[in-house]
């Protein structure tokens, strides 16, 4: 299900020339209406490629509006199923609506580390440029009780 911007809740960000969900779209897909001549909403913000959309739901949760949520594709089914995230401090709960008009609600815990903090790739090797036509990953040395996989131990039949 692509993301889909509901207007009377979004509020461009305060004006903002990089609003939080074109920020964290890891695909570029959230734009800025600025002055409304694309979708006749100004100051608000849509995808503006629904069929590219990866459906990682980051901008969904990092909306300050809790304006964005999922839905079906309308040609496809045109009921009207949609998953709506509430941001809490500790959690996020989702509202679920089913087609069917079932509305069905889960509390998650959600992470409490600073936005930002993470390092992915603590105590794993620098990437090698060099090796880039070398198969396997980049640290593929074991390391912290990981290695590559080896092929001899798939099964194969
Ligand atoms: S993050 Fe939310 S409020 Fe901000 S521009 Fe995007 S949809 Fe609008
Ligand atoms: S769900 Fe993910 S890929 Fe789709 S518009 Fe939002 S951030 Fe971008």
């Amino acid at each position: 299900m692509p993301t889909f911007v509901r207007t009377e809740k979004c509020d461009g960000c305060k004006g903002q020339d990089r609003t939080a969900c074109m920020y964290i779209c890891p695909h570029d897909l959230m734009k800025l209406d600025k002055d409304g001549s694309e979708t006749g909403h100004a100051m608000k913000s849509y995808n503006q490629e629904p069929e590219q959309c990866w459906e990682c739901y980051s901008c969904v949760k990092i909306c300050p509006q809790n304006a964005i949520e999922a839905r079906h594709y309308a040609d496809v089914v045109p009921l009207g199923g949609s998953v709506q995230p509430l941001r809490g401090t500790d959690s996020i709960m989702w509202t679920i609506k089913f087609r069917n008009g079932n509305m069905k609600r889960f509390k998650f815990p959600i992470r409490t580390t600073a936005e930002g903090s993470i390092d992915p790739y603590a105590g794993k090797p620098t990437a090698e440029m060099s090796k880039i036509g070398e198969p396997g990953f980049f640290n593929h040395n074991e390391q912290n009780g990981y290695r590559a996989g080896d092929p001899s131990e798939l099964i194969n039949k």
